[in-house]
């Protein structure tokens, strides 16, 4: 086993200077704020970038600002189907008859200019016919004979259900910036520019393995005292949603020169590379030594519940390097380390916008116990009550190995490090699960 630390590369600040910033500084007992901050200033994005078609370019980073090349819409047009006219015959706000002049469908265009006294039947989406720049609904009109409509008094004021040039995007405006993670309406937008391509940072690499002498894979027989081992399907879902390529390394022993290479090998592969199990306090295996002798790693204990330690630095080896998260080997803690500190490094690596995950405030249906002093992620079921109101209650047992717990959740309550108690009817705030799009 190696155990040179390669030096750091000097254009960057090691984990050291970075968390000796920290006003009370104690690793032993950071907060979650504390360590998401230091992970944060710690991650250089990667720098990679490269052309894919909108179509393949779902959950992408953005590389560069889209800028708009044309007006969306293209000229002013009707938002209903009905009658253009020119503003000025409504503007007494009394009843008139207008001559029909002719007619215009989306996609095509009406030669020559409306005069007072004059309308164009219109599509909705079909461009206003010059002198006109209001639209009245064609159910708000009555036939008065002979090409002419007649139109009720006060219904219809000049400038109405007219979209306007440029209105859902001006030519040369941002239409989207440069970090953003598609989706699929940014994708639509993308096409309504008319842009077939854009430039996105390159995918992730993310490599991941479980350890512990007792884990099983999917597979094999369950030995005495051995569980199935879950984090490695855990973290392929999570890094997959994450729109990572994923290099799954199975599962390694407590035994040093397996993890030395396994930890080599991943670093060599990888941007990040991310393992469960085995930095826990008196972890009896060997993971804390090799993963301090490959490179820059700090070992912490935060105040959260679950979820405790957490190691995390930059490892090398031949001369490539790779940031590393060790997350502790309970189900639960694994998937809550993730979502609260993986997954917010990663989208910055992967040069994401930075965005903090959206907060929804809702009253809780029943008393939540809570210790003042960490920040406790519990597994929650957001539902309507009786009255109809949404409110949270929990999912059952909360211990940190039980993965149901977060399978039956839909959301993750998140009670804050200060708070005591939640008494029921009190309002906590939560992440949702699913979202729409
Ligand atoms: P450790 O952090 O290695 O002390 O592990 C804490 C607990 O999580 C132990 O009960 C382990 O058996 C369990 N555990 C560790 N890794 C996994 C895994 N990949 N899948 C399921 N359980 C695990
Ligand atoms: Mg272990």
């Amino acid at each position: 086993m190696t155990h040179t630390v390669p030096p750091a590369p000097t254009s960057t600040p090691s984990l050291n200077d970075i968390v000796s910033c920290i006003s009370g500084y104690d690793p032993n007992a950071m907060t979650v704020t504390q360590a998401q901050a230091a992970i944060r200033e710690f991650i250089q994005p990667i720098a990679a970038i490269e052309k894919v078609a909108i179509r393949s370019a779902l959950s992408r980073v953005l590389a560069q600002d889209i800028i708009s090349r044309i007006d969306v819409p293209a000229h002013d047009n009707s938002a209903m189907d009905g009658y253009a006219l020119r503003g000025t015959d409504v503007a007494a706000g009394a009843a008139v008859t207008l001559k029909v002049v002719g007619s215009v469908h989306a996609g095509a265009r009406f030669d020559g200019e409306v005069q007072p006294g004059q309308c164009v039947r219109i599509m909705t989406g079909a461009p206003m016919p010059a002198g006109c720049d209001t639209v009245i609904p064609q159910e708000l009109t009555t036939d008065a004979g002979e090409h002419a409509v007649t139109l009720p008094a006060g219904r219809v004021r000049p400038g109405d259900n007219r979209r306007l040039r440029g209105e859902d995007l001006a030519m040369g405006s941002v239409a989207l910036p440069r970090g953003r993670r598609l989706r699929p309406s940014d994708i639509g937008l993308l096409a309504s520019l008319g842009i077939p391509e854009v430039a996105v940072q390159r995918r992730l690499r993310v490599a991941f393995f479980s350890t512990g002498d007792e884990l099983r894979s999917v597979g094999e027989a369950l030995d005495p005292g051995c569980v199935y081992d879950s984090n490695r399907y855990t973290l392929h879902g999570m890094l997959t949603r994450l729109g990572c390529d994923v290099i799954d390394m199975g599962v390694v022993g407590d035994d040093p020169a397996a993890l030395e290479a396994a930890f080599r090998s991943a670093c060599e592969e990888a941007d990040a590379v991310i393992t469960s199990g085995g930095v826990s306090v008196g972890a009896a295996d060997y993971t804390k030594q090799i993963m301090a002798s490959l490179g820059d790693m700090m070992f912490w204990k935060i105040a959260m519940r679950p979820g405790r330690p957490l190691a995390f630095g930059r490892i090398r080896s031949k001369g490539r390097d790779a940031y590393l998260f060790g997350l502790p080997g309970n189900p639960v803690a694994v998937t809550v380390s993730f979502s609260f500190f993986v997954r917010d490094a990663l989208l910055h690596l992967a040069g994401a916008e930075p965005k903090p995950l959206p907060r929804v405030r809702v009253k809780t249906a029943a008393t939540i116990r809570k210790k003042a002093g960490r920040t406790e992620y519990q597994r929650g079921i957001l539902a309507p009550d009786d009255t109809g109101a949404w409110t949270v209650r929990l999912t059952g047992t909360q211990g940190s190995g039980i993965l149901r717990s977060m399978s039956d959740a839909n959301c993750i309550i998140e009670l804050e490090h200060e708070r005591g108690d939640v008494a029921a009817g009190e309002e906590v705030s939560i992440v949702i699960f699913d979202g729409l799009i």
